[in-house]
């Protein structure tokens, strides 16, 4: 959605007869995010969007024929059908119920089909059928760079091509459902054979998902002035990563058990169309950089394909919350100043060589860390591979998670003139890995 679709949903001046909505962090009327849920008392999920702290059923809404559009989309149990339909289907959803959640004329029909967030149970928003992860964040894949090769961090393919990875979909799993600590198969730089036993080195990644919207058929590639029109929304994503698994077993075909055990994602997916007044333009490719191939360079994009969106981490152990101490901030940066390739150009390049992205697959950009010390998405680079451990408030030092660790991810978008919009949480707390038989 570029920013030529900015209309009245965007408005800064709307307010919601929803009173919580208004000034809230996360979800004004300005956000509207779908996802899925299942209400108190019901063992029945169904389509959502989250105003305030309340979700609005869209099911109900279109039974009730408050919201026009497609109707085994709207009454499906996952976004997937709503994704497969063409982008401007969502558009006029979002400012259907913008129109009903700004009209006070209407409140005492459509409130009927409120729910308190806090009382409802929150679903994967899609059945993700394949998910691949990038490596687009510069800073973070020149400081992990660096713990290898000090003089030349950066591969000599980093800048030429999106580099990324297949992953494993069957694990991603929605915020708030504990990770279980995996064993595995690691060897210590100095040590003759490897052992088996629980990862030691256990991090997060801060990272952006992308869900896609509609499909390219088998062997026709994504053009990249039509890969913006791919992206459905965004969401947070958190890839679990075991950093001792990952370093013994990652040559030569990439990770592999170090990531696949589960990756965390927040439950709300923050449209393509919420986000138009955010775009801009992409980080700025130092002079002496390749230019993109044609294939990844298009004008548009590289005038708004970026997304202004803040991110943080948070970490909060098991004796901080005995001593009721707050969540410590663990570091923050910024999207736009981190991706060196854009959304548009990492589903261009997966689908170059005619590889078919289908309406619900997840594409993570990689972990967003900016170029300052404060700003690492990983532990891997706040600690320097381990050496240099982080004091917490509680007076405990963290090298990497340890168990009963819960860690959360957050994220907003910004820009001058328009109300900010969050992700909401992606939050999980660390169990201990299962004995080794
Ligand atoms: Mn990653």
């Amino acid at each position: 959605m570029s920013k030529s679709t900015i209309d009245e949903t965007h408005d800064p001046a709307r307010q919601s007869w929803v009173a919580s909505a208004n000034g809230h962090v996360d979800f004004p009327i300005q956000n509207l995010p779908l996802g899925v849920f299942t209400p108190p008392g019901s063992d029945d999920p169904r389509l959502g969007t989250a105003i305030g702290d309340q979700i609005l059923d869209l099911r109900g809404l279109h039974q009730d024929k408050l919201i026009d559009g497609d109707a085994a989309a709207l009454t499906a149990r996952t976004l997937n059908a709503l994704f497969a339909r063409p982008s401007a289907e969502r558009r006029a959803l979002r400012r259907n119920l913008s129109a009903l959640l700004s009209d006070s004329a209407v409140e005492a029909r459509v409130s009927q089909h409120l729910y308190a967030m806090q009382t409802c149970i929150l679903h994967l928003p899609a059945e993700i059928g394949d998910y691949a992860d990038f490596y687009v964040g510069i800073h973070h894949a020149t400081a992990v760079g660096k713990l290898f090769r000090p003089d030349n961090p950066l591969l000599p393919n980093y800048k030429h091509v999106p580099i990324g990875y297949h992953g494993r979909a069957s694990s991603i799993r929605v915020s708030g459902e504990a990770v279980t600590r995996p064993n595995g198969q690691t060897k210590a730089p100095d040590a003759d054979a490897p052992v088996f036993g629980p990862s030691q080195r256990l991090d997060y990644e801060l990272e952006l998902g992308v869900f896609i919207g509609g499909e390219n058929a088998l062997g026709r590639p994504v053009p990249i002035h039509e890969a913006s029109e791919r992206i459905a929304g965004f969401c947070l994503l958190n890839d679990w990563s075991s950093r001792d698994v990952q370093a013994w077993e990652y040559q030569p075909l990439g990770p592999f058990l170090a990531k696949n055990f589960h990756s965390t994602i927040s439950p709300w997916v923050i449209t393509a169309e919420a986000l138009a007044p955010f775009r801009t333009a992409p980080l700025a490719r130092p002079e002496g950089d390749p230019a993109p191939q044609p294939y990844l360079f298009d004008a548009e994009d590289q005038t708004e394909g970026a997304y202004r969106i803040r991110l943080g981490a948070e970490i909060r152990t098991q004796a901080m919350r005995d001593a009721a101490l707050p969540p410590a901030r663990l570091a923050a940066s910024k999207a736009e100043a981190a991706m060196y390739w854009t959304v548009a150009q990492i589903i261009a390049h997966h689908a170059v060589g005619g590889c078919n992205l289908r309406p619900g697959d997840l594409l993570g950009t990689g972990t967003l860390s900016g170029a300052q010390p404060d700003e690492a998405g990983s532990l891997l680079e706040l600690t320097h591979g381990g050496k240099q451990p982080l004091v917490l408030p509680s007076g405990e030092t963290r090298r990497f998670l340890e168990d009963g660790d819960e860690l959360s991810l957050f994220a907003h978008a910004e820009a001058a003139g328009y109300v900010s919009i969050g992700f909401g949480a992606c939050t999980a707390r660390i169990l201990p890995a299962p004995e080794v038989p």
